[in-house]
């Protein structure tokens, strides 16, 4: 088996690609490094069933070429992030939108099976709990930014849908809920990296609102999991499936348990989201998964405690800054 991952070198993409080389097979990544890090793949470079394009999904002669030497496309790439969505909404469209429908057209040319990965941001600011894969939608309105990333991922969905529907391409859906661990960055507004980074910097933990607004965070290595059973499992095709926690946590309880899990003296201060966004920034009170159709399909379901995911991404940042202080040093 042949995978090919659009956006390999990213957090999700390059422990998706460790998961397939340790289950016996050959990964091809393809990465403009835009928001992804070479160093998330360089423990893999020297395997020799793993290979590395650095391009864009958009050139259609190395995309052909990919495609047509792989059995799966895992289509990953794509601008994510909440702070690169509100400052960059051009390249959030055009990279999402673009960047998906050349993935589908290459894809439907070999008939690949196409994984696509899309979002919890789709269910917007709906107020169900939790949110199930067919509920309707609720965004808000085109001025303001942030509904840019859901608009987009909507659409990416549409057209995988369509392919599948039209052409009898076999795609599946997952819509990725809050996915943490290693290498995730803070540099795009995840939360978890930075109040880790904070927490172990023992600066304030920045939580914006009032705090009281939840999310269900799921360890990546869970996540990956997920994607993997949705390349294999034909009853997922043409289906869209939510992916990720059910333990929900509001945001001032994450503060404190990042304080307790790295044994952070840091304080913890409240920010106004205008301040930390921009003027007029909705931000969603809840999101919780329901995670029925993964459980009933595809076997999965979230198993890692959020404890030893947040030990998990507080090594990693310690290790990371010791070697970039080695680095310094030499
Ligand atoms: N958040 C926060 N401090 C930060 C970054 C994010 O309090 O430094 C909040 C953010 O406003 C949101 C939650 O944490 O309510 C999750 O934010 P993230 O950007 O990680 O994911 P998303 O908003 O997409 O769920």
């Amino acid at each position: 088996m042949k995978a090919l991952i659009t956006g390999g070198v990213g957090f999700i993409g390059s422990h998706l690609a460790e998961h397939l080389l340790s289950h016996g097979q050959q990964v091809a990544v393809i990465d403009d490094l835009s928001s992804g890090r070479l160093e998330n793949v360089a423990h893999l470079r020297a395997n020799p069933h793993f290979h590395l394009a650095i391009d864009s999904i958009a050139n259609e002669i190395v995309m052909d070429r990919l495609a047509s030497e792989c059995d799966i496309i895992y289509h990953l790439a794509a601008a994510v992030g909440v702070e690169m969505v509100v400052h960059s909404p051009v390249h959030t469209i055009e990279t999402n939108i673009m960047g998906t429908a050349a993935v589908l057209r290459v894809a439907n040319r070999y008939r690949r099976k196409v994984v696509l990965t899309s979002t919890s941001e789709i269910y917007g600011k709906s107020e169900r709990v939790p949110f199930a894969e067919d509920d309707d939608r609720l965004l808000g309105p085109t001025t303001r930014s942030r509904w840019s990333y859901a608009c987009s991922k909507a659409v990416d969905e549409f057209l995988a849908l369509a392919y599948a529907k039209e052409r009898g391409l076999p795609v599946a859906i997952a819509r990725l809920f809050n996915t943490i661990g290693p290498r995730q960055t803070g540099r795009y507004g995840m939360v978890v990296p930075r109040f880790v980074a904070q927490a172990l910097a023992g600066e304030p933990l920045t939580v914006y609102g009032d705090g009281r607004q939840t999310r269900c965070f799921a360890d990546v290595r869970d996540v990956v999991r997920g994607l993997a059973r949705l390349a294999e499992c034909s009853e997922a095709e043409s289906e869209v499936f939510n992916l990720g926690s059910t333990r929900e946590i509001s945001i001032a309880e994450l503060a404190r348990l990042v304080i307790a899990v790295t044994g952070s003296r840091s304080q913890i201060v409240f920010m106004p989201y205008e301040e930390a966004y921009e003027a007029g920034f909705e931000d969603m009170q809840r999101r919780v998964p329901d995670v029925t159709r993964a459980a009933r399909v595809l076997g999965w379901r979230a198993e890692t405690a959020l404890e030893e995911t947040l030990r998990a991404v507080a090594e990693y940042a310690v290790a990371r800054r010791r070697g970039a202080e080695g680095a310094g040093a030499r």
